[in-house]
């Protein structure tokens, strides 16, 4: 499936479209340990700032990312 990406309708000189390829075949690949990433493994963090999700290579534990999901009174 494929659509378009609000990537590129920023503010500049020049815009550049992106396409998102959600049937791209090749797996992620870990920028810490270099492996394809096949899992990846999540953590439900709380705190005062709301619930988070942290995100990490179930191989080497390195942290790939942190959803934003905000607190209730950012909506
Ligand atoms: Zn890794």
């Amino acid at each position: 499936m494929e659509h378009a990406s609000p990537l590129g309708d920023t503010v500049g000189m020049t815009t550049t479209r992106v396409r998102i390829r959600e049937d791209f075949p090749a797996a992620p690949v870990c920028p810490h340990c270099g492996k394809d990433i096949h899992e990846l493994a999540a953590r439900r963090v709380e705190s005062l700032l709301g619930v988070r999700f942290v995100y990490y290579c179930a191989d080497c534990r390195k942290v790939l990312g942190v959803s934003h999901r905000k607190g209730f009174w950012m909506g």
